[in-house]
């Protein structure tokens, strides 16, 4: 059955194709508010200012923002969980939490404003990826705590389109409503959609009996490896949604269909910095470093140079008037070193899928011989394969595997490669790569 084409066009909001110079104007009148506003309201934000002798009245050009203090992670940790809130609670609708992927969770609030403001950039992502009024999406993010599966909800509702509010897990049933339901849209981790990829493998579905047209994908890092397998497998074309909870949660930026290019900064309440993470000096775009956002319009939970601990580089625009940024290699904080080199998962992944006989479900286990870190990868073959490749040929598969990645990242691994279905799948909740059995430092 032939895929659905796109229902009615829409349009774009008049700033997503606005003049540089119209994005700085609008962000520098919503940055005096925004710190001003923080100044205000959240206390331990102003001592931080009054520490670093800074005052929102020094803000006189976007640059100038480089002059205040970031917030951090911890910030928001030992202030947790109200403390850095600029409006009464009252004057909540709504509280979110992250997944807590690194330690403790944090908690975050929305105003009705700020509940409006998600919707509208939420929807304005799908609009992005090709989603129009009319079209259905099946939204299996988590729902909860996570700000995953309702903000994708609802900025699917405020699109227009039809929502099937399904959440994780249950993959029979996801793929049985994928089938009864036949959705245009899918909204998910990239690791899940594998998940449900193979499901449909198994019942000898084929991508072209899926109805699914595009797949927003988000919440953890993911390649361009992994984006040719997720778009062969399901036959759609799949896009980049980033966001996280402390700044909004998905939809601080997101991929444009049409380019494919990096996720689109909404520049027009979100402002991005890039630093050096050690220096904390501001770099120019282009160099990599850790992602910083300041929010323009949020009330109930504003951020002042947040500092998300993901590492990517801004991008010029292209597809709409605003900056982009590169795939995100990682969080600092899922650095590997192995043996004094620094390791990212996503690099080790992008080395697996360059072998198409390799799925894009692994595992990095990393432990300690005496004071000699060991790194093994375990990869999993394609289904089609599996069971099909002789001894010989699998040798040869791992020791490509094993030249490549000391190659390119530059460290020895061991190389396990396992039948199809062996490694275990996470079916709620973002992917567990890497499982470091290191014993912990004291
Ligand atoms: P937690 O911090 O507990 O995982 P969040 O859901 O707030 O909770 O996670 C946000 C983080 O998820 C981001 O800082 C980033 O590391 C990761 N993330 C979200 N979207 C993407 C994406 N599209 N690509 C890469 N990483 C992403």
């Amino acid at each position: 059955m032939p895929k659905r084409k796109p229902k009615s066009s829409g349009g774009l909001h008049s700033i997503e194709s606005a003049s540089r110079d119209e994005i700085s104007a609008l962000q520098l009148k919503r940055l005096k508010w925004s710190v001003k506003h923080t100044y205000d309201n959240v206390a331990p934000y102003r001592e931080k200012c009054e520490k670093k002798g800074v005052h929102p009245s020094d803000l006189k050009q976007l640059k100038d923002l480089a002059k205040f203090p970031f917030m951090t992670k911890s910030d928001l940790r030992d202030h947790y969980p109200f403390g850095l809130f600029a409006v009464p609670r009252e004057k909540l609708l709504r509280l979110h939490a992250s997944s807590g992927t690194t330690g403790k969770p944090i908690v975050v609030g929305y105003t009705m404003n700020d509940l409006n403001n998600w919707a509208d950039l939420a929807a304005r992502s799908i609009y992005a990826a090709g989603g129009r009024s009319g079209d259905m999406v099946h939204v299996a993010y988590g729902y909860g705590m996570f700000t995953g599966g309702l903000g994708a909800h609802y900025g699917a509702e405020r699109l227009g389109c039809t929502v099937v509010p399904m959440s994780g897990g249950q993959t029979e049933k996801q793929v049985s409503q994928i089938l009864d339901f036949r959705p245009d849209i899918i909204m998910v981790t990239p690791s899940y959609s594998l998940v449900i990829a193979e499901a449909f493998e198994k019942m000898g579905i084929g991508p072209d009996q899926i109805s699914l047209r595009c797949g927003i994908f988000g919440a953890e890092p993911w390649g361009e490896g992994m984006r040719g397998e997720i778009e062969r497998k399901l036959g759609i074309d799949a896009v980049d949604i980033y966001g996280l909870t402390e700044v909004m949660g998905p939809g601080v930026a997101s991929e444009c269909i049409e380019t494919k290019d990096g996720p689109v900064i909404w520049e027009d309440h979100f402002y991005p910095e890039v630093i050096d993470p050690q220096t904390e000096e501001v770099l120019t775009d282009g160099e990599e470093g850790e992602l910083v956002f300041t929010s323009l319009t949020k009330e109930a939970f504003p951020v002042i140079r947040y500092r998300t601990r993901d590492l990517t580089r801004l991008l010029p625009p292209t597809s709409r008037a605003f900056r982009r940024f590169a795939k995100i290699t990682g969080r600092s904080d899922d650095m590997l070193i192995i043996r004094g080199v620094n390791v990212f998962p996503s690099q080790i992944e992008e080395q697996i899928l360059r072998d198409p006989r390799l799925s894009g479900n692994y595992q990095i286990i990393v432990t300690r011989d005496g004071h000699l870190d060991n790194l093994e990868v375990r990869c999993e073959l394609q289904p089609e394969v599996s069971g099909k490749i002789n001894a010989a040929d699998s040798q040869t598969l791992a020791k490509d595997l094993q030249n490549h990645i000391k190659t390119i990242v530059g460290v020895t691994t061991k190389i396990s490669v396992l039948t199809a279905g062996t490694i275990p799948r996470i079916e709620v909740g973002k992917a567990k790569r890497v499982i470091d059995q290191r014993p912990k430092q004291v």
